[in-house]
């Protein structure tokens, strides 16, 4: 078979652009260095950023693969492109948290770091004009988002992605506070695991940290919204540790 090349764009999202390829219902996504905050109002170009978030987020769906939850994930073309089944995303933002942090201390009067006992699963109606706002069952069924097995088979992918994420983090020292999912239709219909998992969507807490109740153990995209600075520093730091899980992820033939 001819080598996979990607061909035209066809997608140009915040953090991540995705081309055709000479494959069908084969799509290259490459990884940028653009960082956005609240709804694109905040934006800055990061050096390095892509390449991390390539990486850490291969070997995240690589890891979740060996643990029986499979993603669009195929494999990487070379630094920062990643190849993934094409799907058509679903406009829900899928967040689980263990931990009290962002939106939900916005809304709630609950304290920041409040460990949450079962972890809460939040959906959010993905469009930026609208800020993504947070959605009611009742919501999701008028907007006709989702079909019932759907949004069932949903909240069972990402709390077993939870459950595998929390447990491969913590032996890296790595607490896992919260983090979103985003999920799409394959051509025949079928739901899958999508987007991608990293610094930029999990909020991810240095539990090696000599300084617990400090900024310093901020490991996310938390460090850009709040202007701490040393984002890219924080993110080789996760991918450092992730490296320690195993091999380098696989090219995709
Ligand atoms: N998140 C994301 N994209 C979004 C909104 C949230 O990746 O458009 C991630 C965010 O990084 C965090 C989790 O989802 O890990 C929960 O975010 P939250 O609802 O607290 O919103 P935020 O504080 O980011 O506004």
């Amino acid at each position: 078979m001819n080598p996979l090349q990607p061909a035209e764009l066809l997608h140009e999202g915040k953090a991540k652009k995705v081309f055709l390829t000479n494959r069908p219902d084969v799509v290259a996504v490459q990884f940028k260095d653009d960082a956005t905050a609240f709804n694109a109002q905040k934006k800055a170009q990061l050096s390095g950023k892509g390449l991390l978030n390539w990486e850490i987020s291969a070997r995240l769906f690589e890891a979740l693969e060996a643990e029986g939850i499979s993603s669009h994930y195929l494999g990487c073309l070379g630094p920062g492109w990643m190849v993934v089944q094409q799907v058509e995303i679903i406009p829900v933002e899928v967040v689980l948290r263990n931990r009290a942090a962002g939106s939900l201390c916005r809304q709630t009067p609950i304290t920041p770091g409040t460990p949450l006992e079962s972890p809460l699963l939040d959906l959010y109606y993905k469009d930026d004009d609208l800020g993504d706002p947070l959605l009611t069952e009742a919501r999701l069924e008028l907007l006709g988002l989702l079909r019932k097995e759907e949004r069932d088979e949903i909240e069972r992918i990402a709390r077993a992605v939870n459950s595998a994420l929390q447990k491969l983090l913590a032996a890296l020292k790595i607490e896992l506070v919260d983090f979103k999912l985003e999920f799409g239709r394959s051509p025949s219909g079928e739901l899958i695991l999508a987007d991608e998992i990293s610094p930029d969507t999990c909020r991810l807490w240095d539990a090696g940290s000599a300084e617990a109740e400090s900024e310093s153990r901020i490991l996310d995209k938390d460090r850009f919204r709040k202007d701490l600075g040393g984002v890219v520093e924080a993110y080789g730091e996760v991918l450092k540790r992730v490296q320690g899980m195993g091999s380098a992820p696989r090219q995709y033939r």
